[in-house]
């Protein structure tokens, strides 16, 4: 089937830290020219999609902030629907917080009074805020993380914490797992870009450099799925996951082979 929309990985796809990759505008581009429509979706969780589309832009990328799907902007829609008018208690980014009051929630300092425990990637994490999300639990908060990457690459290539490990740290003291994530392979996030995208997941290619968020989430809803190389996976690892694409290429740019198929 002739696919129409595209969910497209940021980081290790379009590029690297703060570094286009080779290839990538040229990708997007032939994406266009065949009547794709984009739906950018990232699971870094200290940035609004505001804030992803004006980096994009400087980076010679045309692009509106609706079609940028975050792991931030996911956790406050999910929690508008979910925690209407909650008190929040965040372990997590200032880009996080700004989204989530931006979003109208009001952010506690209080662990025993909030409504919601929300962690993230907070690189200031420590003991203490151990403490304090089981204080939230212990008073019977919700607990939700924004996207499950336990590492994520540096500009040098090597892996450090990500919000998996700080969500996996608190569900370790409080002995329970979160009630939910919101970023890749979630549905929710899926759902969200498959919305923007107003196309059925059938028709939607999923491109990603990540087999356990952006290849997961695709097969999960039946999308046609492409690994791309220039990210977290190099072959040794892709050929080692039970985690199969559709397609493998060595980056964006070569995404006229899928399309030609
Ligand atoms: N989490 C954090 C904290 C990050 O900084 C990044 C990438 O910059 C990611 C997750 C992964 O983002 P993406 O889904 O765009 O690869
Ligand atoms: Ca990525």
């Amino acid at each position: 089937m002739a696919t129409r929309g595209a969910i497209v990985d940021l980081d290790g796809t379009v590029y690297r830290g703060d570094t286009p990759l080779v290839g990538a505008r040229e990708g997007l581009e032939l994406l266009h020219d065949t009547g794709h429509e984009v739906c950018f979706v990232s699971n870094n969780p200290a940035k609004s999609p505001t804030e992803f589309a004006a980096r994009l832009i400087e980076m010679d990328v045309p692009v509106d902030a609706e079609a940028v799907v975050s792991a931030a902007s996911v956790t406050a829609s999910t929690l508008e629907r979910t925690h209407p008018d909650a008190d929040l208690f965040v372990i997590g980014s200032p880009g996080l917080r700004s989204v989530l009051t931006a979003a109208g929630f009001r952010l506690t300092d209080d662990p025993a009074a909030c409504d919601v425990l929300v962690v993230s990637y907070d690189r200031g994490f420590e003991y203490d805020d151990m403490t304090d999300g089981l204080r939230a639990i212990e008073a019977g908060a919700a607990f939700v993380g924004t996207d499950p990457d336990r590492t994520i690459p540096t500009g040098d290539g090597r892996a450090v914490p990500g919000s998996g490990a700080i969500i996996d740290a608190i569900a370790g003291v409080v002995d329970r797992d979160p009630d939910w994530i919101a970023g890749k392979p979630a549905a929710r996030m899926a759902e969200t870009a498959l919305d923007r995208l107003d196309s059925p997941p059938g028709e939607c290619l999923v491109i990603g450099d990540r087999l356990d968020t952006d290849i997961a989430m695709g097969k999960r809803h039946g999308m046609e799925t492409v690994l791309v190389l220039t990210g977290v996976t190099d072959r040794e690892t892709f050929a080692a996951s039970d985690i199969t694409p559709d397609h493998v290429i060595d980056g964006l740019g070569d995404i006229g082979s899928v399309l030609a198929t």
